[in-house]
């Protein structure tokens, strides 16, 4: 899939036009980036450096942690495998020239830190189109529905199932607000509800058949992972996360677009919060292509980290990548048993988006916002990803879980034509012949093998979550996964990556 181009985002390493790499960057800074792959600006063959902290992993979390480290006077080194900053944050270039994301894009009510962020940066943000009904398809009937009635974006179920359907939502919540989000290991009834998946616990709850195709819908599009495949207590703590300090969690928040977590959208494409991120850290603290390898202690308590390319030593160690990749580096001394268990037991989701280009938003114009909520198909829940002057028209469907997985090995050309059939079923003919097609697949993503989030399946929270966030000697765990708030959106990367270095400036 094409990548937006910029300085820290260079094309992929697949294209060799050399010359149209110089002129985008620019003489002789561009020959150097190009000989290196890296942003430096300076050669470094094998390169030796030393540094107060470094920081593995150029997402939101690591850039963040990168920023307030420099801010408090250390020597910072951000070492990120890939050739872009961002991570799970991906500006991707239409084939018309526009821009939309493959990765985290909406933001919401209670994501303090990511807009506090934004605006930081000069980052704008636009509401995400919500003008328009729904569709919901459902037993092979497609039906169009309001959204500013009584029931605001529930779907036109049947009484029962919706009187079902709000009622579990009720006692989601009120479960959730048992759970303490900084340890939901300690919540009175975490054991109970951490060793049921939220498919045993939906079984017995939400009896009614829509009722549960509801639950179930929200559920694969928030984890990207099936109810059979979640721990009770964690879809509990999610819920419970989706707030702030003043504002407890709500299931709602997290499925919403009107005044929910999909309310509003980045002008530009949301990687230019990490992009300018790492400009003003300056390419010096910011190496690209430089995957971590090993961590090792040395005498003295010091670090040497070791990167394809480049070796630092440091007095501490932030890791700041998701759980399972972070069990793919070598740890020297091993980490504790309970956290290497840990990571290895929180896998992340199965997801990708499909994004279909047309001349206009031709769907607007038939009265739709362009969100769908479907029980059958690849695609299974979309958004209307037009920009705001609407010049152009694009239809964003996610593929999730068992979805996703169908198709992760299936070439780019067979996931184009059953989305596209999809788009058919719910926006009509017209949208059989896009003008563009832009597919990103996360699970084949190798730095990132999966998204949104490294989720917990039952069991893992009660034993292993007391390690998520310890420290390990001069080792320190960043990255949304470990954040209290917002866990699983760039709101959480940022606010780890902000407490991830209040606690390196407390411990040094
Ligand atoms: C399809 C999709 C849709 C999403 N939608 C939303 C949304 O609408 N709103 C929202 O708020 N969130 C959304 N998210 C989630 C959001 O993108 C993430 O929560 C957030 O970006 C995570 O940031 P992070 O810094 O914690 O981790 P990452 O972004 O994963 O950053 C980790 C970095 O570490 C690097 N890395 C990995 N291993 C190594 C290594 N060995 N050495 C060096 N570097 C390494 C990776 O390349 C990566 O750059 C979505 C995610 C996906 C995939």
């Amino acid at each position: 899939m094409p990548r937006e181009r910029h300085p820290l985002n260079p094309l992929s390493p697949r294209s060799t036009d050399l010359t149209r790499r110089r002129a985008l960057l620019g003489g002789a800074a561009a020959t150097t980036l190009l000989a290196t792959g890296t942003a430096t600006g300076t050669a470094h063959a094998a390169d030796a450096k030393d540094v107060d902290v470094v920081v593995i992993g150029a997402g939101l979390a690591g850039l963040t942690a990168a920023r307030d480290l420099a801010a408090a006077g250390k020597r910072v080194l951000v070492l990120e495998a890939r050739d872009r900053v961002g991570g799970r944050v991906l500006n991707l270039k239409l084939p018309n020239g526009g821009t939309s994301e493959g990765g985290g894009e909406f933001i919401g009510p209670t994501q303090d830190r990511i807009k506090a962020l934004a605006d930081d940066l000069g980052v704008q943000t636009f509401p995400t189109y919500n003008t328009g009904k729904n569709v919901l398809y459902k037993d092979g009937k497609r039906t169009p529905y309001a959204t500013d009635g009584l029931l605001g974006s529930v779907p036109p179920i049947d009484a029962a199932g919706l009187a079902n359907a709000a009622a579990v939502q009720a006692l989601l919540d009120d479960m959730a607000k048992k759970v303490p989000v900084e340890a939901p290991w300690t919540a009175e009834k975490a054991q109970e509800w951490d060793r049921q998946t939220f498919e045993t616990w939906l079984r017995a709850n939400a009896v009614i058949p829509s009722a549960r195709f509801l639950i179930e819908v929200a559920c694969t599009s928030i984890f990207s992972a099936e109810p059979r495949e979640l721990s009770l207590l964690y879809v509990l703590f999610y819920i419970a996360s989706a707030g702030n300090e003043s504002t407890p969690g709500t299931l709602e928040r997290l499925t919403e677009t009107a005044d929910g977590a999909q309310a509003t959208r980045f002008v530009g494409g949301s990687q230019q919060v990490p992009l300018k991120l790492a400009e003003r850290l300056g390419a010096e603290r910011v190496r690209l292509s430089a995957p971590v390898r090993r961590v090792a202690r040395g005498a003295g308590g010091r670090y040497t980290v070791t990167a394809d390319g480049v070796t630092v030593t440091a007095s501490r160690v932030v890791v700041a990548v998701p759980p399972p990749l972070a069990a793919r580096i070598e740890f020297d001394p091993l980490l504790p048993a309970a956290r290497d268990q840990l990571a290895q037991r929180l896998p992340m989701g199965s997801i990708g988006k499909a994004i279909a280009v047309y001349d206009t938003p031709f769907w607007r114009a038939d009265g739709l916002n362009g969100q769908v909520v479907s029980d059958a198909g690849t695609v299974r829940s979309s958004f209307d990803n037009s920009p705001p002057d609407a010049s152009y028209g694009a239809l964003m469907g996610f593929i999730e879980a068992d979805e996703m997985r169908a198709y992760d090995g299936a070439s780019e050309a067979e996931v184009k034509a059953v989305v596209l059939k999809d788009y058919v079923t719910y926006f009509g003919p017209k949208a059989a012949s896009p003008t563009g097609f832009v597919l990103q697949r996360w699970d084949n993503e190798g730095f990132s093998r999966g998204g949104p989030v490294a989720y917990a399946p039952p069991g893992v929270l009660t034993q292993y979550g007391a390690a998520l966030r310890a420290p390990v000697g001069g080792i320190h765990w960043a990255g949304t996964e470990t954040s209290a708030y917002w866990c699983g959106y760039m709101d959480g990367a940022v606010r780890s990556g902000e407490r991830v270095a209040r606690e390196v400036v407390a411990a040094s």
